[in-house]
């Protein structure tokens, strides 16, 4: 509860500051920080989220809030200053920072709804509006709620925009921002409990004798267990509770997200490295914030280490997080840690409904659960007493966010765990340069596994030389014998392959024969991708198609080559040169439709599949003993992208693909083939060895001051005309730039552009950018913020701006 009598909100809304409101005494008793309220604004009404009790306030008339919107915290008021932090470091609104936080069933409540005011209706009786008003208002008082979309799509007036404000400046209307009903709602169960007084004695038939004699074996039951015993129990236990011999209660229930039931586990023995790094851990004092950087090869038992710890943190009563990258990667991992804790964990990702999100996230405000599993949002889980967080391949890119609030999960979880005094343990076998180089500078400790579980060797990898197939056509080109070779034994042996390329579709880049020139977006400044499977052609940055009968749009011409491969065109080439092996596709196209990744992880894992063709989807993390060979069609596919961390991509990418290989019985094999064998990325990535790669990464990386040896802001300037994303752009670094000088800042910042950014065009927007570039991270956020505050940049209309503190996809 709140003793103060105003309270400071943040509003949803792209504002930097809160507001302080007042309260209505009613609500008093129940406001608390963490809870959304709505609150006036300008003439609307919006979200907020309450971040504490102000004591006075002086010289502004403060307003009172409308509504109380949560019956408890959505989040604890500790993470509080996790929030501000965020907002700060990231130059990110508070109230949105809250918002992108939160479940997504929850913000979507606010839509535009038009009123009639009591001035309005007045205004009817005395007949006096204007003929063009008439129409509207009647409109809308024929209905309980009208929103300012139906107005607008039933009456087709000319300029209603213009009128409606007139009108709400004359007070007849009033259009606010209503609480749509709630998109994700709280299920509740009915459960009978015993009671026993009976006021009126019934008559017992054998069914309401069960009933009762089961009601007080269990004291307790939910009415959907009582109607297995009982098919019919619900018409019957009305009379029971009306006499007196049962109470029927209703209470919240949580969906379960999960499939099949998991049995049971066993903590196995911990081999002798795995028992060292959790000792490292452990004999630390407690609830203090160490960062680590476990360096596990692939197949060490990383997950037993995560598991081991956590164990020992929820006996102390405290709870973990644990974030994972890709969604079907949690559903291993949740398997593995259902197996072993049960009920207590909850799960968070972008495949589970708005309801049954928002079910998890109940579990955990209310603390139903000790462990938290998910993707990178997770890491906003509104625990308190927080003992571990845990970032499983902390080197992914998808712990970075690419839109709204863009922050990396990684990198706050270390945030967050240092707010709440705890260790955390970021794991990979490909650490990212960043994280080994605070292993360098000992702001990490380094935990290291360097043998695999299963006393395997890492897999051979032998590198097929793409060159030498530049003159041959065919298969034998794509598929090269040395692989084709490799592929038949691994299959006559009865294992399971898995043939690798990053990137989706069937052909890549379809040429016109008669003018040479290639397919283009209309929208964006790529090619499309032939996608024979949905008979069409597919732009893979704004997702428009073209119909397969398309004509050279340059020349006419009916003649369009499918050249370029992707994951589709080897599939296809596969069936046919292996015609006995069950085939199997795992890339974004393959696995749209909801539970179709479970479903084919499921198969391989059950072996009905001998071939597994996939894209990165696939190269990371998981645990298949039976897949013996690995191919890599072509290693080279990102190596040269416009982007400083191209390499480390690449390497980290084949790395963990050739990982998958050997992690059962049986030893791996890969295939690599290349255009660049002696490149030192692939070097490195042939012998596995990260410390190699990043020997050769780093002195690079020092001598152009890119991260980890300076700190980058990327901004991020679109609009729909090129003109004036290029004028505004350029308005923006002489601002820049005059801040630099004005404050002296010349040897200590660099500020690169404005230039156009490598993807020039995507949904007919035009890209520039802005890269802020120097050694503390302290003067460039600053410096971005002054230029934010500054008069001349204000975004014109259809231009935005976007801030990317951190980059981590540069093009
Ligand atoms: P990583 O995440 O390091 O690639 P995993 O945690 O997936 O490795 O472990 C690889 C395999 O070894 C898994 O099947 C796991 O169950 C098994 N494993 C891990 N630790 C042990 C252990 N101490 N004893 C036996 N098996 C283990
Ligand atoms: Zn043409
Ligand atoms: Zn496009």
């Amino acid at each position: 509860m709140i003793e103060s009598p105003y309270i400071s909100v943040a509003v949803a809304l792209p504002v930097l500051k809160s507001y302080t409101y007042a309260v209505p005494d009613h609500l008093k008793q129940v406001c608390q920080p963490g809870m959304r309220v709505l609150v006036p604004f300008g003439k609307r009404r919006v979200t907020g989220y309450i971040i504490g009790g102000i004591d006075t306030v002086e010289g502004f008339k403060v307003r009172k809030i409308s509504k109380i919107l949560d019956e408890f915290p959505l989040f604890p008021e500790s993470e509080l200053s996790f929030f501000k932090w965020i907002s700060d470091y990231y130059i990110h609104p508070l109230g949105d920072v809250i918002k992108s936080a939160l479940p997504s069933g929850l913000d979507r409540h606010d839509i535009s709804c038009v009123f009639v005011t009591q001035k309005g209706k007045e205004t009817i009786l005395k007949e006096g509006l204007e003929s063009e008003e008439t129409p509207i208002i009647q409109f809308i008082l024929n209905r309980d709620a009208c929103t300012l979309k139906a107005l607008k799509s039933n009456l087709k007036i000319p300029k209603l925009n213009a009128i409606l404000n007139k009108m709400e400046k004359k007070d007849l209307i009033q259009v606010s921002a209503v609480l749509k009903k709630d998109g994700a709602t709280i299920k509740k169960e009915k459960f009978i409990q015993w009671k026993g007084t009976p006021n009126t004695v019934l008559r017992m038939s054998k069914k309401r004798k069960t009933i009762l004699d089961l009601v007080k074996e269990k004291n307790e039951i939910s009415l959907f267990g009582l109607k297995e015993v009982v098919p019919t129990a619900g018409n019957l236990i009305k009379p029971l509770e009306k006499a007196g011999y049962l109470s029927i209660i209703e209470r919240q229930v949580f969906r379960d997200p999960l499939g099949e039931p998991v049995e049971p586990d066993k903590p196995p023995q911990l081999t002798q490295e795995q028992e060292q790094v959790v000792k490292q851990v452990q004999e630390k004092p407690e609830s203090n914030f160490y960062p680590y950087l476990l360096s596990g090869v692939t197949g060490s038992g990383k997950t037993e280490v995560y598991m081991r710890l956590i164990t020992d943190v929820v006996e102390k009563g405290k709870k973990a997080i644990v974030l994972v990258p890709e969604i079907s990667l949690i559903s291993q991992t949740e398997r593995r840690f259902r197996a072993r804790f049960g009920e207590k964990i909850a799960v968070i990702h972008s495949a589970l409904t708005k309801g049954e999100l928002l079910d998890q996230w109940r579990k955990i405000a209310l603390n139903k659960v000790s462990i938290v599993i998910g993707a990178r949002s997770a890491i906003f889980a509104p625990f308190e007493n927080i003992g571990m967080i845990i970032v499983d391949e902390e080197h992914d890119g998808s712990y970075k966010q690419e839109s709204g609030l863009r922050y990396n999960a990684r990198d706050i979880a270390v945030v967050r765990a240092k707010q709440c005094k705890c260790p955390v343990v970021l794991g990979s076998a490909t650490p990212s340069v960043q994280s080994y180089q605070n292993v360098v500078l000992k702001r990490f400790e380094e935990l290291k596994l360097t043998k695999r579980v299963n006393k395997h060797q890492l897999p051979q990898i032998t590198l097929v030389d793409l060159k030498k197939y530049k003159d041959v056509w065919g298969y034998d080109k794509i598929i090269t014998p040395t692989m084709a070779k490799e592929i038949r034994r691994c299959l006559d042996n009865g294992n399971q392959a898995l043939i690798f390329l990053n990137r989706r579709g069937f052909a890549t880049s379809p040429v016109c024969t008669d003018c040479g020139k290639a397919l283009p977006c209309k929208f964006c400044d790529i090619t499309m991708t032939l996608h024979k499977d949905q008979n069409e052609y597919r732009c893979h940055l704004c997702g428009s198609t073209l119909p397969i009968q398309i004509r050279c749009p340059e020349c006419k011409s009916k003649k369009i080559k499918p050249l370029g491969f992707g994951t589709e065109k080897i599939e296809s080439m596969l069936k046919v040169m292996f015609p006995d092996a069950r085939l199997a596709r795992m890339d974004q196209d393959s696995t749209s439709k909801k539970g179709s990744t479970i479903k084919i992880l499921k198969s391989i894992r059950n072996r009905t599949i001998d071939i597994v063709v996939g894209t990165q989807m696939l190269a990371k993390g998981h645990d298949f003993p039976n897949i013996t060979l690995v191919g890599v069609v072509c290693a080279d596919l990102s190596l040269s992208l416009p982007d400083f961390r191209a390499g480390e991509r690449t390497f980290q990418l084949l790395a963990q693909v050739a990982g998958r290989a050997g992690r059962g019985k049986t030893a791996g094999t890969v295939i690599m083939q290349t255009y660049n064998p002696e490149h030192f990325i692939i070097e490195a990535a042939q012998k596995q060895d990260f410390i190699e790669f990043f020997q050769n990464e780093s002195p690079f990386r020092k001598a152009l001051l890119y991260p980890p040896f300076s700190r980058m802001v990327q901004l991020k300037i679109s609009g729909s005309n090129l003109g004036k994303v290029k004028m505004f752009a350029t308005g923006i670094a002489s601002v820049l730039n005059e801040l630099v000088k004005a404050d002296n800042l010349g040897d200590q910042v660099q500020i690169l552009g404005p230039i156009e950014a490598a993807i020039q065009k995507i949904s007919s927007r035009f890209r520039w950018q802005i890269l802020v570039k120097s050694k503390s991270s302290v003067i460039v956020n600053r410096l971005v913020k002054s230029m934010l505050e500054h008069p001349k940049a204000v975004t014109g209309s259809n231009i935005s701006i976007a801030v990317d503190v951190d980059p981590y996809f540069l093009m």
